[in-house]
């Protein structure tokens, strides 16, 4: 533990493994993050169980693994600790399955919070309720651990009704790897809206309206959308990068003194009052549930407006064009697929 930051974080000396060592996990789902938590913990010689439908084509991976691969109604009535690593949206469907095998002092555990916040999944009081979230995709945390490295994760307890919830969580953190890099301590409440507020406003929405509005506005005036695409899209990365290593001002040092200036005077002129007054109708809809409602509500639906939007980004012209670029120039590197990535 360390006083180094406003917030606890936890490294490996804090986790004890006699939490987890004799317990058996039911990791259900083998996708991003179950393959990556099955594996760890099985090399850390927790006795693992993978969950999984009889028709799932995640089971021949599992076997292949050397996993032992049950119904999640069976794995979770053997299993002491419960991870729910399959995707957000099926976790009620799958938990109303596995309810009745929890026992008292039994833990549900999971990697994302949403589920428990906003009450789609009601766990009985005698279980410990647990997140440890390694802030990565599964793959990575699947690497890191195989080379003696650690993935960074959050931890949070929803429920404590052994008295122990953290200390397990804690030993669960460090048999998938987490707590050699460290361990934030949060809630399920912060973990959870924050990751949404952060991927609609900044990350995943925000980024790509920036990107869209940037190219259409030169494209609309007369300028190439090659050019538009080279400046609007392909040279984020470059500056994100720059910002991931050191901060925004590793990359004000390093773009010119007139992008420099330019950015500092005319940034806020594009993000200005009215976004940031949009950005807390954001976090609002996200803080009142009323996000969480619609997702349900579409889902429930069949998905209907996500489907067209999802047609309608990919038809946009940016998308066109940066496919024709990219299979034109050398610095399309081959780098490993973003599989699943973290903020979907
Ligand atoms: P995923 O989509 O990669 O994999 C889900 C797996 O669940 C599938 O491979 C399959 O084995 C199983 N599955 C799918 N549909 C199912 C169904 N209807 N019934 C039963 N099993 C089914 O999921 P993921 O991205 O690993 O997400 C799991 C959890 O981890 C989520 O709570 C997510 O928010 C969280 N998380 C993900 C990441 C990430 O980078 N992917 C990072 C941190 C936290
Ligand atoms: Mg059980
Ligand atoms: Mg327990
Ligand atoms: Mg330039
Ligand atoms: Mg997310």
């Amino acid at each position: 533990m360390t006083d180094e930051f406003d917030t606890t974080v936890y490294y490996d000396d804090d986790a004890d493994s006699a939490y987890v060592e004799d317990e058996t996990v039911a990791v259900l789902g083998y996708g991003s993050q179950g393959h990556a938590h099955a594996q760890n913990l099985a090399d850390s010689g927790v006795e693992v169980i993978v969950g999984l439908k009889e028709d799932s084509s995640s089971r021949a991976a599992a076997r292949d693994d050397g996993l032992r691969v049950a119904t999640p109604k069976e794995a979770a009535s053997e299993a002491t600790i419960v991870s729910v690593l399959v995707p957000d949206t099926v976790q009620p469907a799958v938990y109303a399955d596995i309810e009745d095998e929890l026992e008292a002092g039994d833990t549900l555990q999971f990697a994302h919070g949403f589920n428990v916040h906003y009450g789609q999944i009601e766990p009985p009081e005698d279980v410990d309720v647990t997140m440890i979230a390694p802030k990565s995709p599964g793959h990575l945390v699947r690497r890191n651990y195989e080379s003696g490295e650690g993935t960074p994760g959050l931890l949070a307890v929803y429920q404590d009704a052994t008295g122990e919830a953290k200390q397990q969580a804690l030993a669960y953190g460090q048999a998938i790897g987490c707590t050699r890099a460290g361990v934030v301590e949060t809630t399920f409440r912060e973990e959870t809206e924050t990751d949404l507020f952060g991927e609609q406003a900044v990350l995943c929405g925000g980024v790509t309206e920036l990107i869209k509005a940037g190219y259409e506005t030169l494209v609309d005036a007369g300028y190439s959308p090659e050019m538009a695409y080279f400046e609007c899209l392909n040279e984020m990365k470059l500056i994100v990068d720059l910002m991931y290593e050191g901060g925004m001002g590793a990359m004000w040092d390093s773009v010119s003194d007139t992008a420099e200036y330019g950015g500092l005077t005319r940034g806020e002129m594009v993000v200005d009052e009215t976004a940031r007054e949009n950005m807390e109708e954001v976090l609002e809809a996200v803080q009142n549930g009323e996000f969480a409602r619609e997702w349900i509500a579409e889902n429930q639906a069949g998905r209907p407006s996500y489907r067209q939007r999802r047609i309608a980004e990919k038809n946009h012209d940016v998308e066109e064009v940066g496919e024709r670029l990219r299979d034109l120039f050398a610095w399309a590197e081959d780098e490993e697929p973003s599989e699943n990535d973290s903020e979907k």
